[in-house]
């Protein structure tokens, strides 16, 4: 027997007398379980009313401009599977006279916002977790591809690390401490400037501007793309379902597909008093509570260096201490060399093969006993940052309890088309492989989505480029030196010294370098590293000419700007073609 039901306006939270901006039916129309029939507008996201049942619509009650809250009729619907038993509704009832009709909320969808989320199920084509720099991109593509998209975050605001304790404010801080060294270096051309004063709230002020500006616009981002914003904390219960905590209590988000994009967690080397506000990590010491007279950066990696290049230029002393026996240690050594030249003389101290054993905490600063090659006698320091690193958060997500496979290291494995060990859900960023960084994140997440919805693309990027936005900046790509030897490539490597460089000259920085490894036989580029000013622009002209198996001629016959940094590719190219005349190279 058929059975006619009223489908109303569910439970939307507080919100009254919402208009309906659109009517998404007609009558007549056969819908499934879960499509939209109406769309409401409320002052902080649009709802779509999906129907609770499958069946065939009868006569529509609203129309668009009519304002609506809960209880409201918005149809009737002749239904094809039992009305009060959604469970059994796969066992479709044989109906062929029509029924009483029979009063139902539908289901709402909050698209947008999870303030406007009733309570309950919101069943997900794609279910992203995690809305880093990889999952947002995940998200955003998938509903670009047309997916029902939910996306599930702990913290309140979207961008993961990335914008909110990584990239974007470390980046606003270095243009600060980029502004304050110019100005002091400015002196050598007669320009002389007093001491800067440093207005610590303000800067603070203005550096959450910056993240502010991003992540709200992320969030503009994800409501035009109704793409539904659940924030709690999600834990995988089975390979369809995610149950998330939300300070609303729980809910659970039924889905096709996966993907996992949890990111990564503050590596901590145990034993240390991590109670003690004195000894930060990467993330409070962003906070710039206040700027410490001596510090010590345990880690002589990307993220330790950078925030050291903050914290010198407003004024701290800075120590750095590193177990390996360079700095930046994935770089090429020569890369590193002008770095190591410059900060050697800001910076207090710098040892190298050098490990940290006991930190003790006392009125007078943190007592820090060191060993290795160069370790000094104990010292005091009234801040320390510990940058050691990062770790997958691949086994805080349940994954493991449902089948998904991690590795030691806590890495969830991926194919090429970022599928893990369970073919429908997929992992993607920090939490998939190393190296931990945002472009390749959103590569990735782009690409899960574009697999979901059927593409045919794998992983083929030829590099992910490295840069460390020091002073002067790092940056690589492709094939390092190193790994060239290791790998016993036929390798030739040309490099343009910055000094003969008339732009860098102008800048008065003229200790950086662009160096070229290439294939002997094909003269095609094989990798490329920069170090100086704005390397961390440069590099992308190398990672495209790797991109497009540029040659050597390739790039030498480019014509680039003048003056400029980037001709020192060209001129590195020109030194292998041996066509350069900004040099003289004599003839062997
Ligand atoms: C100080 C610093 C500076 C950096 N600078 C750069 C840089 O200049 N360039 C660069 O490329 N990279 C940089 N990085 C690295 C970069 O931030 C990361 O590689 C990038 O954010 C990884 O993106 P992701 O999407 O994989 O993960 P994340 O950005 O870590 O995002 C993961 C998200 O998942 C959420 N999450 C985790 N578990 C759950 C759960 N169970 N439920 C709900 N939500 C959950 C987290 O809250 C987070 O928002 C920096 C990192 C730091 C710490």
């Amino acid at each position: 027997m058929t059975q006619v039901v009223e489908v109303k306006v569910p439970d939307i939270g507080d919100f009254k007398e919402v208009p309906v901006i659109e009517v998404l039916v007609e009558p007549g129309a056969s819908v499934e379980k879960e499509t939209s029939l109406i769309t409401l507008e409320t002052d902080k996201a649009s709802i779509e009313v999906p129907s609770p049942h499958a069946g065939v619509i009868k006569d529509i009650k609203i129309k668009i401009g009519d304002k609506v809250s809960e209880g409201a009729l918005i149809l009737t619907l002749a239904v094809t599977e039992h009305p009060t038993d959604t469970k059994k509704s796969e066992k479709a009832l044989e109906i062929n006279q029509e029924g009483p009709v029979v009063p139902v909320e539908a289901p709402t969808s909050s698209l947008a916002s999870a303030q406007s989320m009733s309570p309950g199920d919101i069943h997900a084509e794609v279910v992203v977790l995690g809305a880093g720099p990889g999952g947002y991109t995940a998200a955003f593509r998938a509903a670009d591809l047309g997916k029902k998209v939910v996306l599930i975050e702990r913290y309140p605001t979207l961008g993961g690390v990335c914008l909110n304790v990584g990239c974007i404010p470390s980046k606003a801080l270095l243009h600060v401490a980029k502004v304050i060294t110019d100005a002091e270096e400015a002196q050598a051309q007669g320009i002389v400037f007093g001491k800067p004063q440093v207005d610590i709230n303000k800067l603070n002020t203005w550096k959450e501007s910056v993240t502010g500006k991003l992540t709200k616009g992320l969030r503009a981002l994800a409501k035009q793309r109704k793409i539904a914003i659940i924030h709690g904390t999600g834990k995988l219960a089975t390979p369809h379902l995610i149950h998330v905590e939300t300070s609303e209590g729980a809910k659970t988000v039924p889905f096709d597909n996966c993907i996992i994009a949890a990111g990564s967690s503050v590596t901590r080397i145990p034993g240390f008093p991590y109670d003690d506000p004195r000894l930060m990590d990467s993330t409070s010491a962003l906070e710039l509570n206040d700027v410490p007279q001596r510090m010590l950066v345990i880690g002589g990696g990307i993220i330790g260096l950078e925030m050291a290049t903050v914290y010198d230029a407003l004024g701290s002393k800075i120590s750095v201490v590193e177990w390996m026996d360079q700095l930046i240690p994935g770089a090429d050594a020569d890369l590193v060399k002008p770095l190591y030249r410059r900060i050697k003389k800001r910076y207090e101290a710098i040892y190298l093969k050098t490990k940290v054993t006991r930190i003790e905490t006392g009125k007078a600063g943190l007592t820090v006993t060191f060993e290795g090659d160069n370790a000094p006698k104990p010292q005091i320091y009234d801040r320390i940052l510990m940058a050691v690193g990062r770790r997958p958060n691949g086994r805080a997500i349940g994954a493991e309890e449902i089948g998904i496979q991690i590795n030691e290291r806590g890495f969830i494995p991926v194919d090429r088309q970022m599928r893990t060990n369970l073919p429908h859900i997929f992992a993607i960023g920090d939490i998939a492989s190393e190296p931990m960084l945002a472009h390749k994140a959103t590569y990735e997440g782009k690409l899960a989505a574009e697999i979901i919805a059927g593409h045919k693309a794998g992983f083929d990027a030829r590099t992910i480029p490295s840069v460390a936005y020091t002073d002067p900046e790092i940056a690589w790509m492709g094939l390092t030196e190193r790994e060239a030897i290791q790998q016993g490539i036929d390798y030739e490597k040309t490099r343009f010294p910055w000094a003969a460089s008339g732009r860098a000259i102008s800048m008065a920085r003229d200790e950086g370098l662009t160096q070229l490894l290439l294939d002997k036989k094909t003269r095609r580029i094989l990798g490329a590293g920069i170090t100086g000013v704005n390397a961390g622009e440069l590099i992308a002209e190398t990672v495209l000419a790797l991109e497009m198996g540029a040659d050597m001629q390739d790039i030498s016959l480019t014509i680039h700007p003048h003056p400029t940094l980037s001709e020192t590719a060209l001129f590195a190219a020109e030194i292998a073609e041996g066509t350069i005349t900004d040099l003289f190279i004599p003839k062997k």
